[in-house]
């Protein structure tokens, strides 16, 4: 039977402001949202005979010494793409899919959106659905805000509450240290505190848009800065220690992505970012830890 697997990639923000926020609750962004080397394995199958059961069933496949878990219930936002895809191009067949977890959960590194933006891809395939990008990223943005950015990927400025996208170059080769320290934090808490409409500084996005088309890496390192850095930070000094140890250690820049806690370095050369890697391990500053890279789609 038809198997498809798809690789859901994680995402870092090299910046991420926030415009206001608006009457309504939610916050208006402005950030560059950049896909990395880490991925979550989803495979799809058709399900025969459901019957009256689920028409969606998901399976996690659980890795050794994988501490977190998720639920695999309509919590999951796999399951929530999947029954809003189904419901509105009026599937009735039975879809399988098994999740293998490698982004880390809570992180700031959007693992849930890229599962959800997985299933439109893995669905549209498995049943030769006629959807193009944009229905996707138009139904996608329902499901998350960040979802329409993880349908198209690569490198792009995001704007509005995160569905206006437009794709800009992507930034020169560079090694990335990413690491998630073992503390897990709410990013409504984190947007709470905020106090978006009375920020005084803000990260300069147009200027990191210009260094991405002069594709100047150095530009890009100077420009990284996220408005929700003071308030994660402010809780977890841990952050701060680890931007310190991958700084010391030779990246250009280091800073946390999304609202935490995560933590990137951009490195020039692979075996500075290996050796920042060892020590950052040997601190104990974090327990997932990846030397990887940009991705382009
Ligand atoms: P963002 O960068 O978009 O803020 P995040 O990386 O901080 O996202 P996620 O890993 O997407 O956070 O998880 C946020 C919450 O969503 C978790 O509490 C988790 O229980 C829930 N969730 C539901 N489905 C998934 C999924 N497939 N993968 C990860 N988290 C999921």
């Amino acid at each position: 039977m038809k198997k498809i697997e798809r690789r859901a990639y994680a995402k870092i923000n090299l910046g991420l402001d926030v415009i206001r926020r608006r009457p309504d609750g939610y916050h208006e962004v402005k950030m560059i949202m950049q896909t990395v080397g880490i991925y979550d394995v989803l495979t799809f199958k058709k399900m025969e005979g459901t019957g009256n059961s689920s028409l969606i069933r998901i399976q996690m496949e659980k890795k050794e010494n994988q501490g977190e878990s998720l639920p695999c219930d309509k919590s999951n936002l796999i399951y929530k793409a999947a029954d809003l895809i189904m419901e509105t191009c009026g599937i009735t067949e039975g879809v399988e899919i098994t999740l293998q977890k490698n982004i880390p959960i809570a992180a700031g590194m959007a693992g849930g959106s890229t599962d959800a933006a997985a299933v439109f891809h893995g669905l549209k395939e498995l049943f030769g659905l006629s959807m193009n990008v944009e229905d996707m990223k138009r139904l996608g943005v329902q499901i998350g805000a960040d979802v329409p950015y993880c349908i198209m990927g690569g490198t792009a400025l995001s704007q509005g509450i995160g569905e206006v996208l437009t794709p800009v170059p992507a930034p020169p080769e560079a090694y990335l240290l990413i690491a998630k320290p073992d503390i897990s934090v709410s990013t409504k808490y984190v947007y709470e505190n905020l106090h978006a409409n009375t920020l005084t500084w803000h990260p300069d996005i147009d200027g990191m848009v210009e260094a991405l088309k002069l594709g100047s890496l150095q530009g890009i390192a100077e420009r990284m800065g996220n408005v929700l850095e003071k308030v994660t930070e402010k809780e977890y000094p841990v952050i701060s220690r680890l931007k310190e140890e991958m700084k010391a250690h030779g990246a250009l820049n280091a800073l946390m992505s999304g609202s935490g806690p995560t933590v990137f370095g951009i490195y020039r050369e692979k075996e500075t970012a290996e050796k920042a890697y060892a020590a950052v391990e040997k601190l104990g500053l974090a327990r997932d830890i990846f030397v990887t890279e940009f991705i382009s789609p």
